[in-house]
């Protein structure tokens, strides 16, 4: 259970599968999506959850609350994994 994103295997096998569907476009910017790209970069496809999982965890491994974003996009989101903003602490001097 140390993998860096915390995915599981049904998760990565839910992502896959819809990744191989070349779905279009990005549900949240609404832009194409170049599924070419390497998957570092911040508009490569990754499959995010229509609902977060963190507050509905039973929807986690649900292929049917999985929708095709740009990294950036939902990474800006914040949805996915419920993430906390580490790094981003507000420095109002
Ligand atoms: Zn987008």
């Amino acid at each position: 259970m140390s993998q860096r994103n915390g995915r599981t295997r049904r998760e990565r096998a839910n992502a896959d599968n819809l990744k191989a569907q070349r779905k279009q476009p990005c549900a949240r910017c609404g832009q194409q999506i170049d599924y070419t790209l390497p998957v570092d970069d911040p508009q490569a496809f990754i499959a995010g959850h229509i609902k977060a999982w963190i507050d509905h965890p039973h929807l986690r491994e649900d292929p049917s609350n999985l929708q095709p974003e740009h990294a950036k996009c939902g990474k800006s989101a914040g949805a996915d994994a419920g993430q906390t903003n580490v790094g981003l602490t507000s420095r109002q001097w």
